[in-house]
């Protein structure tokens, strides 16, 4: 489809934004609802559910009832993977619908909502489904009078709490793993993008995931969100989000019934380039595309990039022509790879960063100011500061927009004490063709996960999480069954 026919689609899209609560699309309790504005051109495409205290009662009660009663949880794991594989499969039939909700609610570019965001989720719901009847339990070496059985069981009601830059990815990575190991689930997506998880519900049910089992509650945060992390009865929560919100979720279950909470927080990841890198013309590009995909509103996104001194004159004089390809376009044309801003809010937040980069003597190369102003949406263009210092808010603070800061360095070990320097730790990157070099350093980097010669290494079957404020437990790859299951011990005397 060309521009003007995702046009002609978005106009003529149904909006339905009621909760989807025991297998039934229903409206808030209290009858409330907000708007779904796009920030694509600031239109208003319909309203969503403002669920709070009674609705989320509601939910949790559906599934904790389908829990008790098995219906899910009962199912042999070979039974369940069938219906997580036809669930991926619904999901790549609606891929254009799916992908267009996306962009129309968050404003990144549909070209990504259909190659990257629906297979994702459809790959992640398939890649757990596929994988929960080929786990085994254990059996410990306890002698011969006794036996003891290791099982893992499903924790119960999962309640997952997630952010609007990957709205269906985000959700997959909690929900797949949590509903393939028998529990049931409430889903709360960001009120800034909760179309597109309400639909991946009712999806669920035609596929046969049974009422109850998968239930999604949209709402603000402090309303729908604080009930469920402060819930009685939800046995554990998958959080995604910000480290200042992961702080309170981590107080809110402890505050109540101690659940289980696992946290996916922000990232100022360090790009480490060094004068021996092997491909300057690769790391160029990984530098640039890594940290404007995704209009920089991803949480890996390397937006402190450290070029050896020695380099660096060589390395601005590549990276910047490439500057202007990211300049924002309209997200409904295919062309496109730079979209909008989510909402004015976090546009608000990256021109306050802008703004004190400039005021902290940071010297802007390019960008920095708003863009397409005229289609009454949210567009920043990609914006580059050269001889940033470590000290400064924009080379410390999360910004999560297009805005990328660079360093430069003389010592390895110096970059190094740099990208450590945060409270964060969720990626990092060295570029070296110097083996002990590039271990030595990745060692050395307090990060999930580091990169060495390129930033785009990204699979389902390996573990995504931080260090330090970046979070605790892992998405993605069999660890995250550990998040959503208890470890059992059954002794059994014999003789
Ligand atoms: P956010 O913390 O503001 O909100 C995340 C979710 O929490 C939303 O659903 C929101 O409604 C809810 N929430 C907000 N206040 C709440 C409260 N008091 N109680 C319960 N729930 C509450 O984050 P955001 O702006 O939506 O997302 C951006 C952040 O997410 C960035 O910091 C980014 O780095 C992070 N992120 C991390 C990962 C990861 O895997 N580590 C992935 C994506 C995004």
């Amino acid at each position: 489809m060309d521009g003007k026919q995702w046009h002609e689609e978005a106009q003529a899209i149904t909006i339905d934004g009621r909760a989807v609560i025991n297998g039934e699309r229903v409206a808030a309790c209290s009858g409330e609802q907000f708007d779904n504005i796009s920030p694509i051109d600031g239109r208003t495409l319909g309203t969503t559910a403002r669920c709070g205290l009674a609705d989320v009662d509601a939910a949790v009660a559906a599934a904790r009832a389908a829990f008790e009663d098995r219906r899910w949880a009962g199912q042999a794991p070979a039974q369940r993977k069938r219906t997580m594989i036809k669930f991926a499969d619904a999901i790549m039939a609606h891929k254009d619908e799916l992908a267009l909700l996306e962009t129309l609610d968050m404003g990144k570019p549909i070209k990504y909502s259909r190659s990257v965001d629906v297979p994702a989720a459809a790959n992640c719901i398939r890649w757990y489904g596929e994988a929960i009847d080929k786990i085994y339990d254990e059996i410990a070496p306890t002698g011969d009078d006794s036996l003891a059985m290791i099982t893992r069981e499903p924790v119960g009601v999962v309640a997952a709490i997630v952010p609007w830059n990957y709205p269906m990815i985000m959700a997959a990575w909690k929900i797949a793993p949590a509903l393939a190991a028998g529990n049931s689930v409430v889903l709360k997506p960001s009120e800034k993008s909760p179309l597109t998880a309400l639909r991946l519900a009712e999806i669920a049910l035609e596929a046969g995931i049974p009422p109850g089992v998968f239930n999604v509650v949209p709402g603000y945060g402090h309303e729908a969100g604080a009930a469920l992390a402060l819930h009685m009865d939800v046995d554990c929560i998958g959080f995604t989000g910000s480290t200042k919100v992961g702080k309170q979720i981590m107080q809110m279950a402890g505050q109540s019934n101690l659940k289980r909470a696992w946290t996916e927080l922000g990232g100022k990841s360090a790009n480490i380039v060094c004068a021996d890198c092997p491909d300057i013309d690769a790391a160029v590009s990984a530098a640039i595309g890594a940290i404007y995909f995704n209009q920089g509103e991803s949480c890996n996104a390397p937006s402190r990039l450290f070029v050896e001194e020695s380099i660096k004159d060589a390395f601005m004089e590549k990276a910047l022509p490439m500057m202007a390809r990211y300049a924002p376009g309209d997200p409904l044309d295919e062309a496109t790879i730079m979209g909008a801003i989510v909402d004015a809010t976090q546009m608000k937040t990256v021109m306050g960063y802008i703004e004190q980069g400039k005021q902290a003597g940071a010297r802007l190369l390019f960008g920095g100011a708003a863009a397409r102003i005229d289609t009454g949406g949210f567009y920043v263009a990609p914006t580059l500061f050269d001889q940033v210092d470590s000290s400064m808010t924009i080379a410390s603070e999360e910004i999560f927009g297009p805005v990328l800061s660079v360093l430069s360095f003389t010592d390895i070990d110096d970059a190094v004490r740099q990208a450590n320097g945060t409270p964060y730790g969720l990626q990092a990157a060295v570029w070296t063709r110097d083996i002990s070099k590039a271990i030595q350093t990745a060692r050395a980097l307090r990060a999930g996960t580091v990169h060495v010669n390129q930033y785009d290494g990204d699979d389902i079957t390996v573990p995504f999480g931080g260090y330090k404020q970046s979070g605790n437990g892992r998405d993605k790859s069999l660890h995250a069954f550990d998040k959503y299951t208890e470890l059992k011990t059954t002794w059994i005397q014999i003789g």
